[in-house]
């Protein structure tokens, strides 16, 4: 990266206040293809169209041989764009990957086509605001098994892409405000078995929660929630989320206990890993284990939040549940209102340092110069 990087500035004329968490048209995608001629990635190429030419039989598809990532850039106060821990994202794709049989894929080319990506679409990066409240470029990096087989085995040729998108918040959660949302533990279905995949980002985790996450939004509970699926007893995460917790104190000028559940089915979050920091950072103690979906029915948790790149830290005012197959119970968080204060300060740290208006002491936005334009 040179030492002075080419400033792209926000596109004249988008209307950045009405960010939606959807898709927009940018200006192409970053593509490289392995193949088990070369036995590596070949050099980047950049696609225009947001479409890709694949053949029928093509393992991603047919078979489910497919992963992904979602990370963000942030326009700072010196106009230049930051990506946020990208490196902890590209480790976490190869844990994905090797799930799944596909070839791990060199750091540098996870960083050269995320960079490749932003850098040609930083119109699409939001104005800089204070903690992010104009929303950033979420980014999302694809790799899928694109040669085609008949038997069930990998094929010889796997695919990386990676193309980005304006966005606003997932569930509101912005700057230094969120507002509370409901959560519903699903019982019907379970995301993640013990010593499966839960702890990879396959896409195959995802559309199997489709419907019962409709169902739960209908029934007015934007969140859903999963407990262990071989006890039921304990805490796993939410559909899209982490799910983290601040211990109830007997009195306020203790110091805060975040809580942090500890399972092999729950996808190991850059956002949580960014919070625990923030959280020792304070002073808090963080207590990371296995937690029982019976410390949250006792009430002995003051506040809960889901945390991740698109729900950046969401409070969660009451999480209802089966206390039998016809009835449901709900139990309040806090006020059962608001957002409680303990989160509302580790989110307005987090997205200052995402947003560059607070010191980035661990290093985790990237470049340091900021995106070059000129590539
Ligand atoms: C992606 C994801 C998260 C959040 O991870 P981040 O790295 O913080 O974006 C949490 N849970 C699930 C199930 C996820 O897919």
């Amino acid at each position: 990266m040179s030492a002075a990087p080419k400033q792209i500035p926000p596109r004249a004329g988008f209307e950045w206040e009405k960010l939606a968490f959807d898709l927009y048209p940018t200006s192409g995608f970053a593509k490289y293809v392995w193949t088990a001629e070369t036995g590596e990635w070949g050099p980047v190429e950049w696609v225009k169209e947001p479409y890709l030419n694949l053949h029928v039989g093509n393992v991603g598809l047919n078979y489910g041989a497919s992963v992904f990532e979602g990370l963000k850039a942030f326009r700072h106060a010196d106009g230049h764009i930051r990506i946020f821990r990208p490196k902890d994202n590209a480790a976490r794709l190869n844990h994905s990957a090797d799930a799944v049989s596909m070839p791990a894929l060199p750091e540098e080319l996870f960083l050269e086509g995320v960079h490749l990506a932003v850098a040609r679409n930083g119109d699409l990066v939001p104005p800089h605001a204070p903690n992010a409240v104009n929303g950033s470029l979420y980014i999302r990096p694809l790799m899928f098994a694109s040669g085609a087989n008949l038997i069930l085995a990998p094929p010889s040729e796997f695919t990386f892409i990676v193309y980005v998108t304006p966005t606003g918040s997932l569930y509101g959660a912005a700057g230094t405000k969120a507002p509370a949302i409901d959560a519903f533990v699903i019982e019907k279905f379970d995301r993640a078995a013990p010593r499966g995949n839960g702890s990879a980002k396959l896409a195959g985790n995802y559309a199997p929660t489709f419907k019962h996450a409709a169902a739960a939004k209908k029934a007015g509970y934007p969140l859903t929630m999963h407990l262990d699926s071989a006890t039921r007893t304990y805490v796993d995460e939410f559909s899209t989320s982490n799910f983290l917790a601040i211990k109830k104190q007997a009195d306020a000028s203790q110091r805060k206990t975040l809580v942090v559940p500890e399972s092999e089915s729950i996808l190991k979050s850059v956002t949580t890993k960014a919070i625990i920091q923030i959280a020792k950072d304070f002073g808090w103690a963080v207590e990371r284990r296995r937690v029982l979906f019976q410390e949250v029915k006792d009430g002995l948790f003051e506040e809960v939040a889901a945390c991740g790149t698109a729900a950046a830290l969401t409070p969660v005012r009451s999480i209802t549940y089966h206390d039998s197959p016809e009835t449901t119970k709900k139990v309040s968080i806090g006020d059962g209102e608001n957002a409680g204060p303990g989160f509302l300060s580790i989110l307005t740290q987090l997205t200052g340092i995402q947003s560059g208006v607070q010191e980035d002491k661990h290093d985790w936005v990237w470049p340091k110069a900021g995106v070059d334009g000129s590539v």
